[in-house]
């Protein structure tokens, strides 16, 4: 199941607290990496105080670790933090987050994450204006001229994968787009077909 096209596990870390629903912690990635999981672990915490967590899941074997703003009161010390410990710094935008913060730390963060759902539910409907985000946040990364990951979260599916990608977005998070279907090996390639 989890090699069926992914290039990426995408973790979403939610605490009841942060956001309202409790999800997975460290002990799950860990548990995947004894079991032989190879593949780039990305982790975006949605968990609120975030900085003690940060060094429970790069112990236990984060790739990426992508943090909210509004999920620290240092943002920069937060980053520096994640890089410090040996993984990819990542920042997350809600749909109601402007990207202006954006400008003070892209030079810190290897992964920009445009949310197009309010974070905390699975399965909630794609937030068209996110397209006009992600488009903002692809001009910023190229302005600097390092190779950011730009990554879009919520509602992705089959049917709009194309048009993430056409306003910028190079990862996509899919969650109940695929694990809702009858058939994940097949959305996963009818989301692949809609990229080529
Ligand atoms: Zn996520």
């Amino acid at each position: 199941m989890l090699d069926a096209g992914a290039d990426l596990i995408h973790f979403d870390v939610m605490d009841n607290h942060y956001v309202p629903n409790l999800t997975i912690g460290p002990l799950v990635l860990q548990s995947l990496r004894k079991a032989g999981i190879d593949c780039i672990m990305d982790v975006h915490l949605m968990v609120k105080p975030v900085d003690r967590l940060i060094g429970d899941f790069l112990g236990a074997g984060a790739d990426i670790i992508s943090i909210h703003p509004e999920s620290t009161e240092h943002l920069h010390r937060t980053l520096t933090l994640i890089r410090e410990g040996g993984a990819s710094p990542g920042i997350v935008f809600n749909p109601a987050t402007p990207l202006t913060v954006l400008d003070e730390v892209l030079e810190l963060v290897d992964l920009v994450l445009i949310m197009s759902v309010n974070p905390g539910f699975g399965g909630q409907s794609f937030i068209e204006s996110s397209l006009a985000k992600v488009a903002a946040a692809r001009a910023r990364i190229e302005a600097t001229g390092r190779p950011v990951r730009l990554e879009i979260d919520g509602g992705i599916k089959a049917g709009n994968i194309r048009r993430a990608a056409d306003a910028g977005a190079d990862t996509f998070v899919a969650g109940s787009a695929i694990f809702a279907s009858d058939d994940y090996r097949g959305t996963i390639a009818a989301m692949r077909a809609a990229l080529e």
